[in-house]
């Protein structure tokens, strides 16, 4: 199998390794150990102090989506909510489920935000702020720099998704005043799915403190508890959690994020430039582009759901389809997990075969 999907993607094989051992007992001082080393490299790799916390949440990333929605907003609350894409969509329907007051933006398709856009909202009261960094539905990017700016002069709390982006593209969250940031373990982080990560600032662990939500597993107040001493406060994906730590180490050992995020962007770039070279008859379809994945329309009225289709039965490569409204004008090809150059050249001879027997 070559996977290019944006998750669950491609592991190493040291963290599938993990994958094949027996799952140990976690209450003991080493599992404690392995959680708070987690814990640091997620912080670190956040660009986030020590004051910082990062908790570990056992459910897909949207569980940690929904936790920090309920965790530090309430009906008092006024949200700004970008519904660039399905990513989008889900915090509306959060927010609409939570009964937590809230104005949507539509960035135009393909595009991230203008600031002409945000202007209208300066100065009515709004108290917070959620954004999906990269709309993985469509591959677009946010200016984050403009919605910081933003959210500092407004005095917003700024809850950025960042599932499809951590580790793809730079990302200072205290340099941007983030307050939470989100992540799971199913892409970039090239683990099996079921680990999503929460990070918190200091005044994101205060207000979490502050507020009483009616929910027990997704209370974070439990998980900063328990995390102090590196535990969670229920059986957490230990299995996953073990990967996770290699995974982190081995981002740590070979130049930390900056690194990552460069060799992500260098996957990116080989891609995007071999589909110009070779003419395939495919447009970019994202003006915002992130480096963790690049949507594609089909030209020439071809179905992007069929390519998908017949790559995956007739050459064994995976791309990511699209849902809804965008199944045959959008799929997208990834630059997340274990890949290198040579999986690319694979690719695009894929293409170049169905091209030649006039697929696409
Ligand atoms: C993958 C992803 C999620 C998480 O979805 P789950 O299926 O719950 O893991 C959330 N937001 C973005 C932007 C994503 O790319």
């Amino acid at each position: 199998m070559l996977n290019f999907a944006v998750g669950p993607v491609m592991s190493s094989e040291s963290v599938l390794a993990i994958g094949a051992e027996q799952v140990p007992y976690f209450r003991t001082p080493e599992f404690s150990d392995l959680m708070l080393e987690n814990e640091r490299l997620i912080k670190k790799f956040s660009k986030t102090n020590e004051r910082s916390r990062a908790v570990f949440i056992t459910g897909s990333g949207t569980a940690s989506m929904e936790a920090a929605v309920m965790n530090t907003f309430t009906e008092q609350d006024k949200v700004i909510v970008i519904d660039g894409g399905s990513f989008g969509h889900r915090f509306v329907e959060m927010l609409r489920i939570h009964k937590i007051p809230h104005d949507i933006i539509v960035p135009e398709f393909g595009h991230s935000i203008t600031e002409d856009q945000l202007k209208l909202y300066d100065g009515k009261g709004y108290t917070g702020f959620l954004l999906n960094l990269d709309e993985t539905s469509i591959g677009v990017l946010y200016d984050i720099h403009l919605i910081s700016d933003f959210c500092r002069r407004n005095h917003l709390f700024l809850v950025v998704d960042s599932i499809s982006s951590f580790l793809c593209d730079t990302f200072d969250m205290d340099a941007l005043g983030v307050q939470m940031m989100i992540t799971g373990s199913q892409k970039a982080l090239a683990c099996p799915p079921g680990i999503s990560v929460i990070v918190m600032n200091e005044e994101a662990v205060e207000r979490v403190y502050s507020h009483n939500p009616q929910i027990m597993y997704l209370d974070l107040k439990l998980a900063l508890d328990n995390g102090k001493r590196g535990q969670t406060p229920f059986t957490p994906a230990v299995g996953i959690l073990r990967q996770i730590h290699q995974r982190l180490k081995e981002i740590d050992e070979n130049g930390g994020v900056d690194a990552e995020v460069t060799k992500t962007e260098r996957l990116a770039t080989y891609f995007r430039d071999k589909i110009e070279e070779y003419q395939l008859p495919f447009t970019i379809s994202s003006k915002d582009l992130s480096n963790a994945v690049t949507p594609l329309s089909p030209q020439n009225d071809k179905s992007a759901y069929e390519i998908f289709d017949i790559l995956k039965k007739e050459y064994k490569i995976w791309i990511c389809p699209n849902g809804g409204e965008l199944r045959d004008r959008v799929f997208r090809v990834g630059h997340i997990g274990d890949l290198s150059t040579n999986d690319y050249d694979v690719l695009i001879n894929a293409f170049l075969d169905i091209k030649k027997r006039n697929i696409i």
